[in-house]
């Protein structure tokens, strides 16, 4: 099936990554492309190592994306990321498929929203997919199964805490 996480609230890509771990107990394998994103302190880039049914790939790269300008090299990353994770769909790679931010990707154009929406539709019954990110376009929510909106009641970042380890990253 399709999820879809969404909102402005924290949870989203932690959901997903606790439907992997789920997952692991039936010996399911999970998939999760990174978009807009390559940093190995992440936690769960850290747990990946040693976590036998968990791969991450991080599509994107280390720095800071201008949505309202994105360069052509992240352009060509959200490209190659999403070539990558059709591939991985078509030819179940794995048994959950986590594309983490790419709602985000959708709602900034940096991928054109049709095809991506077509692509799932049709293939949405190989694998479970899960996406995740703010913004989540209405084309994607449409043909989703499962949609989760998080809203943010309180967040410790308007406190002045930032990203802690292993908990934000
Ligand atoms: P998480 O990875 O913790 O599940 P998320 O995937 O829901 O968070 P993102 O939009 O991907 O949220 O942002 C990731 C980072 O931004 C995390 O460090 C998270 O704590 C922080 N964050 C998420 N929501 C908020 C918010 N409403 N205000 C401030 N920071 C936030
Ligand atoms: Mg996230």
């Amino acid at each position: 099936m399709l999820q879809v996480y969404t909102g402005t609230g924290k949870g989203k890509t932690t959901a997903a990554l606790g439907v992997a771990l789920r997952a692991s107990g039936y010996g399911m394998k999970t998939l999760m492309l990174s978009f807009l994103k390559d940093d190995p302190e992440y936690g769960e880039a850290r747990a990946a190592k040693n976590l036998p049914w968990f791969t991450l790939r991080q599509v994107g790269r280390d720095a800071f994306v201008n949505f309202h300008n994105p360069d052509p090299v992240d352009l060509k990353m959200c490209r190659d990321g999403w070539e990558e994770a059709k591939e991985a769909i078509s030819s179940h790679a794995a048994d959950v498929i986590i594309l983490d931010e790419l709602n985000i990707v959708l709602a900034t154009q940096m991928l054109p929203t049709q095809e991506v929406v077509d692509f799932l539709r049709e293939h949405k019954n190989n694998v479970e997919v899960i996406t995740t990110g703010r913004g989540a376009p209405e084309e994607l929510i449409k043909i989703a199964d499962l949609v989760t909106d998080m809203s943010e009641v309180k967040h410790y970042f308007h406190k002045g805490i930032s990203s802690r380890n292993g908990i934000d990253h």
